[in-house]
């Protein structure tokens, strides 16, 4: 298998939102594969017809998009290779691997109930396991796995090291229904196969069914699958990540601000490590990821580390790329897209926007000064540092703003010496400068904002905040 190309996949049963821990285990088998010259694929696991909806795939569908996890192909339907699982359901049969059971639900029960009676394993053990199929009623049927009586069925998993499993805790399962529908535990193996799958990297929650699984390989003579079960993640109390830890949906990270890069890192790091490293890049973590750096106990979500991480980010990622972000934090939030003006003006401030900011609104809330028209809207707690020192002095500053050069050290000189002449700390001045320019009191520094702004739009907002009314206070 060595000289194989690696195929691994992510395959979610389209139930509700996209879990964070599906996305991670998607994470883990994109940056296996892609670090490896492999491929990736994605398979929805929509044989539940009860369960799955077409609102699951689509949050699915975007989740891996918003993620930046790639696949090869399209995405694969299990539902729609029923007739393929169904197939392979018949082959076992005719190689004698498989068998026709025609007990009714309640000859099963009253199986179960005497087996509880007697105190035995409630294992269902069905009588048409070894019978003539000569003296087969005609009459509904399902379609059993024969699987081993004794001895045991090993799993070489490469995290939790070799887990074995005795055969007499493994009952003969069903792999087609009388319906003729084939039964999850067979699709998911037919389709890996089938897919070319390579290695499993799944949750551990998935480790029992391995052992049931492995026996369908065998019973068909396929190769089995390099198998990684990964330790499920837990809230920071160390109990099973539930809604009451945060969130759950990986589109509520998106609405959150956090970008997908900095979600990439910290989903990595998420029950996986490289020595001591916390902040990388996607470049870093597709060389570093390996199956042997995933560790045997659960992970804990911390947003603290999120929230770090993603500062880290936001700090590191070229102008572009968090102009992107942004657009895509603005479309995931329902706010109003960027139009092409706002969208350069934004990318010419992005050097002052980042500085301190964890999540993206924060990058939004910097850029309203881009992101607004005249005349501003000014906030009240902004509006009255508008009135701390006279207004006169903003009247007093834009003569000396028209003909100077439009150059940081230039207007420091003047903002300085306007400062100095009124007895100001250069503090006191800025406040009503912010809430000029930006209608706000967090903001980049003024020498920013007015560089980004230029001198026209600077005067013009300078000069409508000259004209303010300080009754519009009370
Ligand atoms: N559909 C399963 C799930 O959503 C995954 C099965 C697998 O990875 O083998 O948990």
């Amino acid at each position: 298998m060595s000289d194989r190309q690696i195929v691994t996949r992510i395959a979610p049963s389209p139930t509700g939102y996209m879990h964070v821990g599906t996305a991670r285990t998607a994470l883990f088998n994109w940056l296996y594969a892609r670090g490896r010259g492999g491929k990736f694929l994605l398979r929805i696991e929509d044989t539940d017809r009860a369960r799955s909806t077409p609102e699951a795939t689509k949050a699915i569908l975007e989740g891996m998009a918003w993620l930046g996890l790639d696949y090869d192909g399209d995405a694969v339907s299990q539902f729609e290779r029923a007739s393929r699982h169904a197939e392979v359901a018949r082959e076992m049969l005719a190689n004698g691997h498989a068998y026709k059971c025609f007990a009714t639900q309640d000859e099963i029960a009253a199986f179960r109930e005497a087996a509880r009676a007697e105190k035995r394993s409630t294992l269902y053990r069905s009588p048409w396991r070894d019978t003539d199929p000569a003296s087969h009623p005609n009459a509904p049927y399902v379609i059993r796995l024969k699987a081993p009586k004794e001895g045991e069925t090993g799993i070489n998993d490469q995290v939790q090291g070799r887990v074995v499993v005795r055969n007499d805790q493994l009952d003969d399962m069903i792999c087609l229904r009388s319906d003729g529908t084939p039964t999850y535990m067979l699709a998911v193996v037919v389709d890996d196969f089938d897919m070319g799958v390579t290695h499993v990297i799944r949750g551990d929650d998935h480790l029992t069914n391995a052992a049931r699984q492995i026996l369908v390989y065998r019973a068909m003579g396929w190769d089995l699958p390099i198998y990684a079960h990964i330790p499920l993640i837990h809230g920071p109390d160390g109990k099973k990540l539930s809604k009451r830890h945060g969130a759950l949906g990986v589109a509520e990270y998106r609405e959150m601000g956090y970008p997908a890069a900095a979600m990439r890192n910290y989903l990595a790091r998420l029950g996986w490590s490289h020595g001591d490293d916390e902040f990388f890049t996607d470049a870093q973590a597709l060389e570093w990821f390996d199956l042997s750096g995933i560790g045997k106990s659960p992970a804990r979500f911390d947003f603290k580390k999120l929230d770090n991480i993603s500062g880290k980010h936001i700090a590191a990622m070229t102008d572009e790329a968090l102009v992107s972000e942004l657009e895509g934090y603005l479309a995931a939030t329902g706010q109003p897209v960027l139009q092409p003006h706002k969208r350069d003006a934004t990318l010419k401030a992005a050097y002052c926007l980042r500085g301190g900011a964890k999540k993206l609104g924060q990058v939004i809330d910097k850029a309203r000064f881009v992101l607004a028209d005249r005349p501003l809207n000014i906030e009240p707690k902004a509006m009255a540092n508008l009135f701390n020192v006279s207004i006169g002095i903003l009247n007093e500053l834009t003569p000396q703003l028209q003909n100077v050069s439009w150059e940081r050290d230039t207007l420091e000189g003047v903002l300085n010496t306007l400062a100095e002449t009124h007895g100001l700390s250069f503090g006191k001045l800025a406040a009503p400068l912010r809430a000029a320019l930006a209608g706000r009191t967090a903001t980049p520094s003024v020498f920013d904002m007015m560089l980004v702004l230029g001198r026209d739009e600077t005067i013009a907002r300078l000069e409508d905040a000259g004209k303010m009314d300080p009754e519009a206070l009370a």
